[in-house]
């Protein structure tokens, strides 16, 4: 494309992706193609010539749009939602365009300096402490990919800090803490690194939890066998239940073990923090008195478009302790004279995609006010939801609504002549799901919490409003009428 034929395909760029946008409510949330469809679609090899523009954005409409699992649909209350705003789309295009892999301060210093603004705003906007501002010069933070990048790097630097500071310990030894209710992150980091992984149980009278009690107990256990737990994950806002851990005991007990690194995954519920009303039940207090890194990410709900994840570390040294290699051909003055931030030696890669534009675009178009008051509004959507699901009598919630999340199961007291077993109630809310995931026009996804199969319904999708909650609790009404059912027959 020469820059005029650009400007043309990119009109109709835009307007298609208007067209998407307006027609979104009319599809199904979910693609109903089968396994392969694009293979066979596609030819084998890439084209010998280069192809007609037209034609290939015709195709994305033609191959590409069925296959799409539509994660902006208003009825799209699965996993935890990507909300996504045109302001952020935009900011995208203009950072591709920039096409910078802004690995130094010196290869574009915009990357940089807007990274290292935003991050600031950001960590305002969620009430972190002034410790945790890049303009402390002491902490800072970094924008990467996703949650999982962002506790794996937090692990490199917990561990490169233990050997510094224990020197001679063997790596078998090391062990990272996390619970049964923590993000697959703390086990796909030790997978990566090689190095242990202890999960910590939750109990359900704790809401799944983790208490400070029991990580002082796994702690002496282990050093006790000579083992040196120097990492430990935990939640706000856990993926199956939306649980808070107790961070507040937990870094009461780390106190004592100074060189423990608390690493506060709150990948989802990190956002809720902007609303002051619901920072306690957040333990912002505790994060900010006790966390050694903290993420969140804007891609869920932040209201910008994947991938932008967010991480904070009270000392920005950790990481570059760890992770600062400067071969001659990446030196320069201002990296030398050390009066800079140099992003790459923050992370595990080099280039560094330009992310923090889109939450530039992002928070000045929203404005603060606007941030908080989307996070309250599907909070508020979801109350609605929980109180219908509360006040069915063939419905139960498994946890305490979280933010919003809520998790339920079937529970009938009406639809079955007799209580059920655990067992039974298992089975029936399995076929209750299958026939839900079987529906076209929404989408919710299931977990387990301590053997309990139950459904997560989470508000998030920017386009959501009252009346998708109230058609998805018809919904779900006659699914679980239809389940129970077929399951005396
Ligand atoms: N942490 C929590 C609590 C999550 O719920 C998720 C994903 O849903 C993740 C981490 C993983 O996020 P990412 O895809 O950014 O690695």
């Amino acid at each position: 494309l020469d820059i005029e034929e650009f400007r043309k395909a990119g009109y109709k760029a835009i307007d298609r992706i208007c067209e998407y946008y307006y027609s979104l409510q009319d599809k199904s949330v979910v693609s109903q193609v089968q396994p392969g469809y694009l293979r066979e679609a596609l030819p084998e090899e890439a084209p010998e010539h280069g192809e007609d523009f037209d034609a290939i954005q015709d195709d994305y409409q033609k191959l590409i749009v069925p296959g799409l699992t539509h994660w902006q649909h208003p009825s799209f209350f699965a996993y935890f939602p990507t909300a996504c705003t045109f302001e952020g789309m935009l900011g995208d295009l203009y950072a591709s365009s920039a096409t910078n892999p802004g690995f130094n301060w010196s290869c574009s210093p915009a990357c940089t300096e807007l990274e290292a603004v935003v991050m600031d705003w950001s960590a305002k906007l969620l009430g972190l402490s002034p410790e945790f501002y890049n303009t402390s010069g002491i902490g800072g933070g970094v924008m990467m990919t996703t949650a999982s990048d962002s506790a794996l790097t937090a692990i490199v630097a917990a561990r490169s800090r233990h050997i510094r500071t224990h020197p001679g310990t063997p790596l078998d030894k090391l062990v990272i803490y996390v619970t049964s209710q923590t993000h697959s992150l703390g086990l796909k980091a030790g997978l990566v690194l090689g190095l242990q992984v202890r999960v910590l149980d939750v109990k359900a009278e704790d809401n799944f939890a983790v208490r400070g009690e029991s990580v002082k107990k796994a702690i002496e256990e282990d050093r006790e066998s000579g083992r040196e737990p120097f990492v430990l994950v935990a939640t706000v806002g856990t993926t199956s239940s939306g649980a808070v851990d107790r961070i507040d005991e937990i870094g009461t007990v780390l106190r004592e073990y100074p060189n423990i690194w608390l690493h506060v995954d709150a990948a989802w519920a990190g956002m809720t923090l902007s609303c002051p009303e619901y920072r306690e039940t957040a333990r912002l207090e505790a994060i900010n008195n006790y966390a050694t890194s903290f993420c969140t990410n804007f891609h869920k709900w932040g209201l910008v478009n994947f991938d932008a994840s967010t991480l904070w570390v009270r000392e920005r040294t950790l990481l570059t302790d760890a992770l600062d290699i400067t071969p001659e051909f990446l030196r320069t003055k201002h990296g030398d004279e050390g009066t800079v931030i140099d992003y790459r030696n923050w992370h595990l890669g080099l280039g560094r995609r330009f992310r923090s534009l889109k939450v530039w675009f992002v928070l000045r178009s929203w404005g603060v006010e606007g941030v908080r008051g989307y996070i309250r509004k599907c909070i508020a959507l979801n109350d609605i939801f929980a109180s219908a699901i509360r006040s069915s009598p063939d419905f139960e919630l498994v946890t305490p609504p979280s933010f919003a999340l809520t998790v339920f199961r079937l529970s009938p007291s009406t639809l079955t002549p007799q209580p059920l077993s655990l067992e039974s109630l298992n089975d029936l809310n399995r076929l209750f799901y299958t026939r839900l995931s079987k529906r076209h026009d929404l989408l919710l996804t299931q977990t387990q919490l301590n053997g309990v199969f139950c459904i997560r319904f989470a508000v998030g999708a920017a386009r959501t409003e009252e009346a998708d909650v109230r058609r998805a609790v018809d919904v779900i009404r006659e699914e679980a009428t239809l389940a129970a059912s077929a399951w005396q027959e």
